[in-house]
């Protein structure tokens, strides 16, 4: 028998964004008994792991751990990083089709949901992503707007009751000490050791039961050293709604329950304030130069589950607001988009210009699916992305050329400096080295 392999050129494939999604579907292939393939990764910044690296919490040092598995995934002799090259930019969709039989994209959701109420723009209001980018040492961030405004943040509120939200309210409410053994750049930790923020007030529009958080996120926050967690209980009363979407949920249960044992604490002596309220939808964020409070709107569910406002106003004064109501993908120019769930549309992971599918254009991770799920998520979604490209390799029409270093020439030419796995290594090391 002949083995097909050896007469068969690689697969040629180029995935775009090396965070969990595009990493998990490098895994899956290179893990195939039957196929060749030569796989580039490409990736605006010059580290990979995507949120991994810039968007997992610090503290949270076991989820961050997942990073050295997705690195093995550079040791197989298929793989090469291309960093620091932006993809529509640098080189377009069209280019990368002369280059690659296939082309993956996982570049995930780069921007923020906005709640679009006045003063959002003032002065003391930070999206997650700002804050999130600073603490995890983003390149992108904005240190120095970030820095100010939690410098001068007595109170703060969060709008939002996902994981990102809990992320954010535990990195405001840890001292000093539960801080240190993280992997946060040094003035992060030295700017929150200094805060002086006393009050988090965290905002869900709709009632504990519809809660986006996990359990295990949520838990923590009533185990913080200096920071006690305050809930109404007037908030747990469940309406029929509520009642039914806890049923049979264990996630939305066991929130429910945390909740509940909270709601008898009694504030304490702790240095901060954790309050968690439901039923609260942001209206306005008030201040004149910058911000000095949220202008809030009690809501109930009607019978449909549906949110309306009670027209009940109450004001929370805070002088920091940062919103954390979800991520949203961004259009990569050349790549059909659907601008409503802000995703590239898809037929089981090809990507679909309208109905038709594009040859050679897959998609998977949080551009396939929209912002939800965990890390562990993608890489089931990777895998499924990774099942059509694999069926679909013996008829898919061949790149004019096919050889690696052509690709990397168009990007030297362009004075583009591409970072490859040893480079990112070094980068790397370098960064340990300096703790
Ligand atoms: P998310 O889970 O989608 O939560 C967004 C929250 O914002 C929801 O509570 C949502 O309420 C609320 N919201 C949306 N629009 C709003 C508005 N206009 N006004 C008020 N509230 C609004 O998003 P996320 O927290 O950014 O997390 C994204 C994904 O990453 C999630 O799957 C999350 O689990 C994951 N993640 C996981 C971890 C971890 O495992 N430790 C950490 C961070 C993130 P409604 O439900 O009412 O829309």
């Amino acid at each position: 028998m002949t083995d097909s392999r050896s007469t068969t050129p690689p697969l040629r494939v180029a995935i775009i964004g090396a965070g969990p999604s595009g990493l998990y579907a490098a895994e899956a292939l290179t893990s195939q008994d039957d196929l060749d393939v030569s796989i580039d990764v490409f990736d605006r910044l010059p580290a990979p792991f995507g949120l991994a690296r810039y968007g997992v919490a610090p503290d949270h040092l076991s989820l961050r751990s997942v990073r050295n598995t997705l690195a093995n995934v550079f040791d197989h002799p298929a793989m090469r990083l291309l960093g620091n090259v932006e993809v529509g930019a640098d080189i377009t969709v069209e280019e990368l089709h002369r280059f690659y039989d296939a082309i993956v994209f996982t570049y995930g959701a780069a921007t923020d949901q906005r709640l679009e109420i006045p003063g959002e723009d003032l002065a003391g209001n930070l999206s997650a992503t700002e804050f999130v980018n600073w603490y995890c040492g983003h390149p992108d961030a904005g240190s120095e707007h970030v820095e100010a405004t939690i410098t001068a943040a007595t109170s703060a509120v969060v709008i939002g009751v996902g994981n990102v939200a809990i992320d954010v309210t535990r990195v405001l409410s840890k001292t000093a000490s539960e801080l240190d053994h993280t992997d946060m750049p040094q003035h992060v930790l030295d700017l929150l050791a200094a805060s002086s923020i006393t009050s988090v007030t965290v905002l869900g529009r709709r009632g504990p039961a519809q809660a986006a958080f996990t359990t295990k996120e949520l838990r923590e926050l009533g185990e913080l050293a200096d920071a006690d967690v305050l809930v109404d209980p007037d908030d747990l009363t469940l309406d029929p709604v509520s009642r039914a979407d806890i049923d049979g949920e264990r996630r939305r249960e066991r929130n429910v329950e945390v909740l509940r044992e909270w709601s008898t604490r009694e504030d304490g002596e702790s240095r901060r304030t954790i309050s968690l309220r439901f039923f609260s939808q942001p209206v306005e964020i008030l201040g004149a130069d910058s911000v000095t409070g949220v202008r809030v709107e009690r809501t109930r569910l009607d019978d449909d589950g549906a949110l309306s406002g009670t027209g009940e106003l109450v004001t929370i004064d805070a002088d920091l607001v940062v919103r954390s109501v979800g991520y949203r993908g961004m259009p990569l120019a050349g790549v059909p988009f659907d601008s409503t769930r802000a995703v590239v549309p898809h037929d089981e992971g090809r990507v679909l210009d309208d109905t038709t599918v594009v040859p050679g254009e897959y998609v998977a991770g949080w551009i396939k699916r929209g912002a939800t799920g965990v890390i562990g998520t993608n890489k089931k979604d990777a895998t499924a992305t990774i099942r059509s490209v694999v069926a679909d390799a013996p008829q898919l029409p061949r790149a004019a050329r096919p050889d690696p270093d052509a690709v990397t020439a168009l990007l030297s030419d362009r004075g583009v400096h591409y970072v490859n796995v040893d480079g990112w290594r070094a980068i790397d090391a370098a960064e340990i080295a300096l703790g």
